[in-house]
């Protein structure tokens, strides 16, 4: 094996850090299974902390995340797991405030990588969204109807706003 195999250079501080977390590490006991029941699908943004948002721990929710919190293929196979095997009887579907998807449009963001970078994007659907509030709605009307999702799933909406850390639902 090639020294460049793990770059640990790049994630010098990242796995310092887990050296230390380790030393006081309390999850061990957990299982897989989401303890309270809740899975939340939101945005990558670094600003957004899903399970202190909603006071929440290790083990207690799933979280799935991708760019403008989308419900795409992989959300929804990862929910049809959540949600039979993984103990997830309530998703929310969070985006927020300020996200760059709901800023631009699709041409908008692969002329801005072409134009930086000189690399053609064309080929990805990036899921960018005109209306975020219409766009919420219509994620979440497709989870909720979704017919290999599991019965009895509560499906909400809801967005996060950045500024304030506050969560407003949205009626879908
Ligand atoms: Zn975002």
């Amino acid at each position: 094996m090639s020294k460049d195999s793990f770059p640990y250079e790049s994630f010098k501080d990242a796995l310092e850090a887990n050296d230390q977390y380790i030393k006081t590490f309390k999850y061990s006991e957990l299982t897989g299974v989401a303890q309270k029941g809740l899975a939340i699908v939101t945005c990558m943004d670094s600003r957004i902390n899903p399970l202190s948002v909603v006071g929440m721990q290790s083990g207690d929710a799933k979280i799935l995340r991708n760019a403008g919190a989308r419900v795409t293929e992989d959300v929804l196979r990862t929910l049809v797991l959540a949600t039979y095997l993984l103990g997830v009887n309530r998703i929310l579907i969070l985006p927020h405030t300020n996200c760059r998807m709901a800023q631009v449009d699709e041409a908008e963001i692969h002329n801005e990588i072409d134009s930086k970078y000189g690399i053609d994007t064309s080929e990805l659907e990036f899921k960018t969204v005109k209306d975020q509030t219409q766009a919420l709605i219509e994620d979440v009307v497709s989870v909720r109807s979704y017919p290999l999702l599991n019965k009895g799933v509560s499906v909400g909406g809801a967005i996060y706003d950045v500024t304030t850390g506050k969560i407003t639902p949205v009626e879908c």
